[in-house]
């Protein structure tokens, strides 16, 4: 029996033999070794060549395409030194995954022999089949070509494989009219936005001192491991990432004994391999520990700018997955593979900042940068109450909506944590009445100092979605599975549309003039607050009062992702992206379309596997158990005893409502004539998972009666708590 064989086999695993020895190579002599680096650079590449690279890197100036050359063939000898015969263009489709095509460095000479290749145009340009990754109608298929497009602030590096390596190039996907296909492309164009912004806003503050102005991240990565027996002898979570059945298990999370617990064994060694390979790499990873649900688990990075640190997420959910199965177990990604126990989210923590004045979330220690730093923090104010169903939409997925609004992720509603102090002072702020609150012992923007303000513990308010911790904001609703891309087009984009309005109507105060520079913010920031100050919210987000709340205040509650999606395409949300060049009309309705189909395509796949399980393999075991039982009666009854059939009643009513459900189900699947996306989407929402949910409901309460001997899948219990 497949269960009791991953039970088996679970109870006998033994750990690698092969050890990682970090004493003979330490961390800092692994780190970044298999990265193409400005060290590299700096030590292979002529000078002017490497001058010109950074120029472009760091100040965003027009990448000179005579560099392509020398770099390329740096590269090259750098990547076959290390065993590298193959490079490939990686880019990041919309489906959230990594992609990758590979092509040999070597090509034939002409007398029967090969040599080693890679000009200058392979490097700067690719041109994977694009046919089949998402365009939502962006790429006719006849003209199936996209273009991957060298990007060169990030480094190029080596993945290892036993049989070789190869090297990868990080690269931007666009179609050939130059549509954005991809997650990397819009990021980059959202950070020029910003930087232009917010250079604008710090000049107006006297702080533009000539660096970029540039947004960090640095995303907190939650996962599941469980044991590969356990995995592979479970179909719904081999194929959809979660399971689609299984009954809570009687020790859940209520005890709390795992959060921050001692690590188990083998998978503190996994862990130590992960960031081996991270390290390789060049990722930053920092942080591990366990997370609050049994079996699952973190890993943190130091924060990085956004485009870089978007790519390193991407290696760390690749890594964590394949060095998962080396150690004997399956990392799940998946928001909410358990139903009943907490999901994973990704924590983004997301600040902007220049080289030289650091977050500009940091509460200075003068008047003038704490009028700085409040300008800021109320640009991020507005922005968030004003585009929050774009927040909304960006983080939306099947996956993610099991848990934005079950109690234990943030809510689906977008509201802003601050801490009671700052909360107050932007209290004051929007009272206004400066002479009046003067008297109240409040503060003068550009004339007082803040009061010293703590940083969040970072546990403290866990249930809102946007909080501010210190010197950067903490946007929880994140997906696991997501790319931290979206989340951060979103926020540069809209972030750049309230730094421009802050210095527009700070100017148009002024005239341009100094003087007068902190009544005019003042009122400007006054103006923000009673506008959109509404979406501050310190409470619990999880209470109940807190839905009928925000109701009040007018703040929208997208549970699903049907809901929160057309936010894509809200005239608001066009113009804003068109404005700052981040994304056409065309480019945000292909993505609505993505996303759509995304969300349904998933909704199909776990549909038909929900009733493929429970037809082969729980219908099966539970009649057995019914056979069994009516044999039991039969021979006590030929005994000349009446039998007790409570039993056998119960097995034979969850039965028949077991096939009545899949019936049902099967019915509501087979529907496939949609007018439109949307009615698809709602369909899932409103038809085919609460009928899912009906089948699922009936097997797991048969799980609770079964014979165990008979039950064929591996319990939540076995999956999670044996290590
Ligand atoms: P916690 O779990 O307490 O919220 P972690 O240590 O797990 O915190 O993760 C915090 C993350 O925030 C790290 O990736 C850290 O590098 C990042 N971070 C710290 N300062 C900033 C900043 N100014 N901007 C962006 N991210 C930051
Ligand atoms: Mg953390």
């Amino acid at each position: 029996q497949t269960r009791q064989n991953a039970i088996n086999a679970v109870t006998n695993y033994q750990p690698s033999t092969e050890t990682l020895n970090f004493a003979e190579t330490s961390p800092a002599e692994i780190f970044g070794s298999n990265v193409f680096n400005e060290k590299v650079m700096k030590a292979m590449l002529p000078k002017e060549v490497y001058k010109s690279l950074m120029k472009t890197k760091m100040n965003g100036e027009k990448l000179d395409p005579s560099v392509a050359g020398p770099v390329a063939a740096a590269m090259r000898e750098w990547a076959m030194a290390k065993g590298a015969t193959h490079y490939t263009h990686v880019f990041y489709p919309l489906t959230g995954l990594t992609a990758e095509k590979h092509d040999s460095f070597l090509n034939p000479d002409g007398a029967g022999g090969a040599i080693a290749e890679f000009e200058g145009k392979l490097l700067i340009q690719g041109e994977p089949d694009a046919s089949s990754f998402p365009s939502g109608g962006l790429r006719a298929t006849f003209e199936a070509r996209g273009y991957t497009a060298w990007d060169m602030t990030n480094p190029a590096y080596i993945l290892e494989n036993p049989n070789g390596t190869f090297l990868c190039i990080p690269t931007a996907f666009v179609s050939w009219k130059g549509h954005a296909l991809d997650k990397k492309t819009p990021l980059l164009r959202a950070n020029q936005a910003l930087n232009k912004a917010g250079r604008r806003f710090l000049k107006l503050f006297g702080a533009d001192d000539g660096s970029m102005v540039v947004s960090n991240a640095g995303p907190e990565q939650e996962y599941f491991l469980v044991d590969r027996n356990f995995f592979f002898a479970r179909p719904d979570l081999m194929v959809c990432g979660r399971t689609l059945f299984g009954a809570k298990p009687s020790k859940g999370q209520e005890l709390d004994d795992h959060y921050f617990g001692a690590i188990p064994r083998r998978v503190l060694s996994f862990m130590m391999e992960v960031e081996r390979e991270l390290y390789k790499l060049g990722v930053p990873v920092k942080t591990r520990h366990n997370e609050v649900a049994p079996g699952q688990f973190e890993i943190a990075p130091v924060y990085e700018q956004s485009n870089l640190a978007t790519d390193h997420n991407q290696m760390v959910m690749t890594t964590l997955k394949s060095v998962a199965k080396k150690h004997g177990m399956a990392c799940l990604l998946h928001e909410k593979p358990f139903a009943g126990i907490n999901g994973s989210g990704k924590h983004l923590n997301y600040s902007i900042s220049t080289a030289s004045l650091g977050s500009l979330y940091s509460p200075g220690d003068t008047p003038h940068k704490n009028m700085q730093f409040l300008a800021v923090t109320a640009a991020t104010i507005r922005a968030v109450e004003k585009y929050s169903k774009l927040l909304r939409a960006v983080v939306a997925s099947a996956g993610n909506d099991h848990r934005l609004g079950a109690n234990e992720a943030p809510p689906a509603i977008i509201s802003i944590f601050l801490g009671e102090e700052l909360a107050e002072i932007f209290n004051q702020i929007e009272l206004g009445d400066l002479k009046g609150c003067k008297a109240k012992g409040c503060l003068e923007l550009g004339v007082d100092t803040l009061p010293p303000l703590p940083m969040d513990s970072g546990d403290r308010n866990r249930t809102s979605p946007f909080a501010f911790t210190g010197n950067r904001f903490e946007f929880r609703a994140v997906g696991s599975n997501q790319s931290i891309a979206g989340a951060q087009v979103a926020l540069n984009t809209i972030l750049a549309e309230s730094l421009d309005y802050i210095t527009d109507e700070i100017t148009k105060i002024t005239g341009g003039k100094k003087s007068g520079l902190k009544e005019a913010c003042q009122k400007v920031l006054q103006g923000i607050m009673k506008q959109h100050g509404h979406v501050i919210f310190n409470g619990d987000g999880y209470a109940d009062a807190w839905q009928k709340e925000a109701a009040k205040r007018g703040l929208p509650n997208l549970k699903t992702t049907p809901d929160a999606l057309p936010a894509l395409i809200d005239k608001d949300v066009v113009a804003v992206f068109e404005k700052y060049g981040v994304l056409s009309k065309d480019e945000l309705h292909s993505r609505y379309e993505i996303y759509h189909e995304q969300y349904c395509q998933h909704i199909v796949t776990e549909s038909l596997l929900t009733i493929k399980v429970a037809k082969t393999i729980i219908l099966p075991s539970a009649i057995r158990y019914q056979g069994e039982l009516a044999q039991v009666a039969a021979s006590i009854k030929a005994a000349g005893i009446e039998p007790r059939t409570i039993l056998l009643q119960e097995v034979t009513d969850k039965l028949r409502d077991l096939q009545q459900n899949i019936v049902a189900l099967e019915k509501i699947v087979a529907k496939e004539d949609f007018k439109s996306v949307e009615e698809d989407a709602k369909y899932k929402v409103t038809k085919t998972l609460p009928a899912m949910l009906a089948v699922r409901e009936v097997a797991d309460a048969l799980e609770g009666i079964v014979a165990d001997d008979l039950w064929p899948l591996p319990s939540y219990q076995e999956m999670l708590f044996i290590k």
